[in-house]
């Protein structure tokens, strides 16, 4: 056993293997200590070797899946070796059962719904590096049907893996240490979410051969040619995706037949949403790295895992092109229109679609043959709803015609299924009970056999009891001893000649008759044979399921597209969304916007009215200067901005009475988040790295946001670089900008650039004491002052902290209007001064409180409860 357990390790140097023993999987050597250490299970040891026990650790088999689920979080790979020869066979002695290798579960190749996001894919990316500094990539989710190529400079390789998101990267084995470094490092900051980077595994170097990949695609495609897929020509790719077939399929153990698609993706094809804008905008992680509240969480209301993911694809890569976006938005249109007495489209169709399965990874399941019974019921199911391609069919939208006609399922592929399989099936099918009664006839006759035990049982207990005199003896079946006829002690002696012992117990005895062996023996056979009849039957089943594959996928693309398209219907709806309109020339026109998510925050913590603010940007307008208090709604109003231009690029209604959209090839932001606090030193560099990507990269179809640019170095060098940014925005790039800042000097750029205007977050004083109110309205024109010194008093600053700034503030603004020299700051302050108590009065209610603050322990959400209570006690 061990030869053929160190013959099959050695094809799989690198990866854990878990080599089946009956009912567990067990790991020896290297692997038993790293599997022991990473899942905290026992490290034992089974046997010797030249003297030497041999450490083993082991998983039992059918909880197999959440030990999997650990390593793969972990970045491990394990190679699933099984015994595939028959059990028996090995009985004659002669040697251990067959293994195999079946299939290797890795980060980037998972299949089992159970290991994966019901809402994330599982990429695997290759990445070719060729001469010149150029790269190819090809990736693709084993459980989807389409393959992707891309082409790009290694200098653009982080944006590419920011859009992919990787769970898993391929690269060939001739990489130097050093070019796998920049690729991690790559990695990190592509993926700057809360999970560990994905692993990079290496494979042989020939593998990324271009010839080798052009072929093994066309093969993929069944086509003569990638022309087609305008996918010839693009060497770099090819080669990547050689290795990455080659990796699929060995890590399936099985061609992958439902990948019949293959996409080109150009950069200049998707509005660029670098890292940092899907950080910053929160769009499927906040910024502290969970699910939700994000603009995904919101929109998601989707009725199964696969519209889900497709909604997710949809708003991380949004076409440039918007004809897909306008067919979305056509088609929400007609789900939403009214129909007479009947309830609107999206509603019936949400109705439908709820507790549908995951085709769309049942199907590429069927292909790879690791389906499992409940996932045909499942997919029965789905085929089921004959009325949704009726229902989608009576909407006036023509991407819902086309979205009716895939619907219609592939009828051989409903019938197969009802036919074969049993209307609730068992979990397994090595546990029987998976293939429907009435569909084979042996099957049938088998099982009748196992069946009519109970009835047989009876008979000859009746028949025993007669035939002994022994009233209360008893004929049986348990798993372990098998049949067997049971009479108390004390009635042992009454046993005719032919019964056998068979087993002693405290009580009774256990006896077998000849009669009663023969049946076992014909009992247990046909049940073994009706669990193999079984099988054999289920694997005829997903042959005669391998060429609806094309079909269902399209089923399965459109069911996903359909429940990604109700929910955004609901989500209008609900929230009083409306369709934006799209224009030629560039601009973003936006009445009475909203932010969605802070909006629903509000609205759930009761903590009152969203305002709605307008936006006009536009080539003669093109450049905002935002400056108002703090906490006043700068950021808000430019995330919703951004949020508006994305949702109506995705093919999404918006939250504003209208909005008028020109074409955006980017959306950037440099946005100061308040966790960069935690790593100040590295904070400035990143701000100015961020903005240097921008300067470099907006066009005059770009939408870019700057919060507070210069805000981590010192006042005039920050103040120097916002005015030279700004200007930089506004007359070279002439990208729609919108500046939130509080160097309130920036007000004065309007005056030097013609496209520039001011505007400004509004407060009002309240009440005597110069407190304030935001009215988070955006108005015409630069903020009066800076209010900052009325948001420290209703912090709690004390009072005379207050009055100092006050004054200091008052000579810093009658020097800059006379034009001396920084006045000296710490001169003694005029009479009246606020005479020191002359005993230290106790500290109010409101001191107290302030003084218990650590500002360095408080996330920016408790801070800004904090200052809520604060104002409370004011
Ligand atoms: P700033 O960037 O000016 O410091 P924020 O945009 O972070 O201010 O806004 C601070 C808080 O004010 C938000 O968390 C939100 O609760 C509230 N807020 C902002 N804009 C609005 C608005 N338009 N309507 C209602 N509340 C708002």
């Amino acid at each position: 056993m061990m030869q053929q357990y160190l013959r099959l390790k050695k094809d799989y140097p690198d990866t854990l293997l878990f080599y089946r023993m009956g009912d567990f999987y067990e790991m020896f050597y290297g692997d038993a200590e790293k599997a022991a250490q990473l899942l905290d299970i026992t490290l034992t040891t089974r046997g010797q070797s030249a003297g030497q026990p041999i450490p083993m650790a082991g998983v039992p088999f059918h909880s197999v899946e959440s030990y999997l689920a650990r390593l793969i979080r972990l970045g491990e790979a394990v190679a699933i070796c099984e015994q595939v020869g028959e059990a028996g066979a090995a009985g004659a002695g002669k040697g251990p059962v067959e293994r195999k290798v079946v299939r290797v579960v890795t980060p980037g190749t998972l299949t089992d719904s159970t290991l994966m996001a019901e809402k994330s894919e599982s990429m695997l990316l290759a990445v070719h590096f060729g001469p010149r500094q150029q790269c190819g990539l090809a990736w693709l989710a084993v459980t989807q049907g389409q393959l992707n190529l891309a082409e790009c400079a290694a200098d653009d390789l982080p944006a590419w893996l920011a859009r992919i998101a990787p769970s898993e990267v391929l690269v060939s084995a001739s990489l130097t240490a050093a070019q796998q470094q920049r690729l991690e490092a790559a990695l990190q900051t592509a993926l700057q979410t809360a999970q560990p980077a994905a692993p990079v595994t290496r494979r042989p170097e020939w593998q990324f051969d271009a010839a080798l990949g052009a072929a093994r695609l066309q093969e993929q495609l069944q086509a003569a040619s990638l022309a087609a897929w305008g996918a010839q020509g693009c060497a770099l790719a090819h080669a990547a995706s050689a290795a990455l077939l080659a990796y699929a399929e060995h890590t399936q153990g099985h061609a992958l037949t439902h990948v019949r698609s293959l996409q080109v993706a150009r950069a200049g094809d998707l509005i660029d949403l670098p890292a940092a804008t899907r950080r910053n905008l929160e769009l499927v992680q906040t910024l502290r790295g969970e699910d939700a509240p994000t603009l995904f969480s919101l929109l998601d209301t989707c009725q199964t895992g696969m519209g889900s993911r497709l909604l997710k694809t949809w708003l991380l890569a949004p076409q440039r092109d918007r004809a897909a976006a306008s067919g979305r938005h056509a088609a929400i249109a007609a789900l939403l229109a009214p129909q007479g007495d009947a309830a609107p489209l999206w509603q019936r169709l949400r109705a439908l679609l709820k507790g549908t399965g995951d085709v769309e990874r049942v199907t590429a399941r069927i292909a790879l043959a690791q389906v499992r019974p409940r996932e045909l019921a499942a997919l029965r199911q789905a085929l089921q709803k004959s009325e949704l391609p009726a229902l989608v069919a009576q909407a006036q939208a023509a991407l819902l015609a086309q979205l009716a006609q895939d619907l219609a399922p592939p009828a051989e592929c409903l019938q197969a299924l009802q036919s074969a399989i049993a209307q609730e099936p068992a979990a397994l099918v090595r546990d029987g009970g998976v293939i429907a009664p009435g569909h084979d006839a042996m099957l049938d006759e088998l099982r009748a056999i196992a069946s009519n035990c109970d009835a047989f049982l009876l008979e000859m207990e009746t028949r025993e009891r007669q035939r002994t005199g022994i009233a209360n003896l008893r004929v049986q079946f348990n798993k372990v001893h098998g049949f067997y006829i049971e009479v108390t002690q004390g009635q042992a002696a009454k046993v005719p000649a032919d019964y056998r012992r068979r087993q002693t117990l405290k009580n009774a005895e256990r006896f077998i008759t000849p009669e009663l062996k023969a049946f076992e023996d014909r009992a247990l056979s046909a049940q073994e044979r009706a669990l193999a009849r079984e099988k054999w039957l289920f694997d005829e089943l997903l042959r005669r399921l391998q060429p609806h594959i094309p079909a269902l996928t399209r089923f399965a693309r459109a069911l996903a597209a359909l429940d990604a398209l109700a929910a955004l219907a609901e989500r209008a709806h609900t929230l009083e969304w409306r369709k934006p309109e799209f224009t030629r020339e560039p601009g973003i026109d936006i009445t009475a916007g909203r932010h969605p998510v802070v909006q629903a925050r509000l609205q759930e913590s009761g903590q009152g009215a969203f305002i709605a603010n307008s936006t006009h940007l536009g080539p003669r307008q093109r450049l905002q200067i935002i400056t108002g208090p703090n906490m006043g709604g700068k950021s808000t109003y430019m995330r919703q901005v951004a949020l508006i231009t994305l949702l109506a690029s995705m093919g999404s209604y918006v939250p504003a009475e209208s909005c008028r959209l020109g074409p955006v090839d980017a959306i950037h932001t440099r946005i100061g988040a308040a966790d960069d606090l935690a790593n100040a030193q590295s904070t400035f560099m990143l701000e100015m790295t961020e903005a240097a990507q921008i300067l470099r990269s907006a066009t005059p179809q770009s939408l870019v946001l700057m919060d507070e640019i210069g805000r981590g170095t010192s006042t005039y060098d920050g103040l120097s670089l916002a005015t030279a940014i700004a200007a930089w925005l506004h007359d070279k790039a002439q990208c729609l900008t919108l500046f939130a800042t509080h160097y309130f000097e920036l007000t004065e750029l309007p005056a030097a650039c013609h496209a520039a205007i001011n505007v400004h977050v509004s407060a009002a004083e309240t009440g005597e004491g110069g407190s304030i109110a935001f009215l988070h309205e955006i108005q015409p024109g630069p903020a009066s002052r800076s209010y900052g010194i009325q948001v420290a008093r209703l912090a709690g600053v004390p009072a005379a902290v207050v009055n100092h700034a006050r004054h200091v503030l008052a000579r810093l603004e009658t020097a800059a209007a006379s034009q001396q020299a920084q006045p000296d700051l710490f001169a003694p302050l005029p009479e009246p001064e606020p005479a020191p108590a002359a005993e230290p009065a106790p500290p109010s209610e409101l001191q107290a409180a302030l003084a218990a603050l650590d500002p360095d322990e408080l996330s920016p959400r408790q801070a800004l409860q904090a200052l809520y209570q604060l104002k409370k006690l004011a």
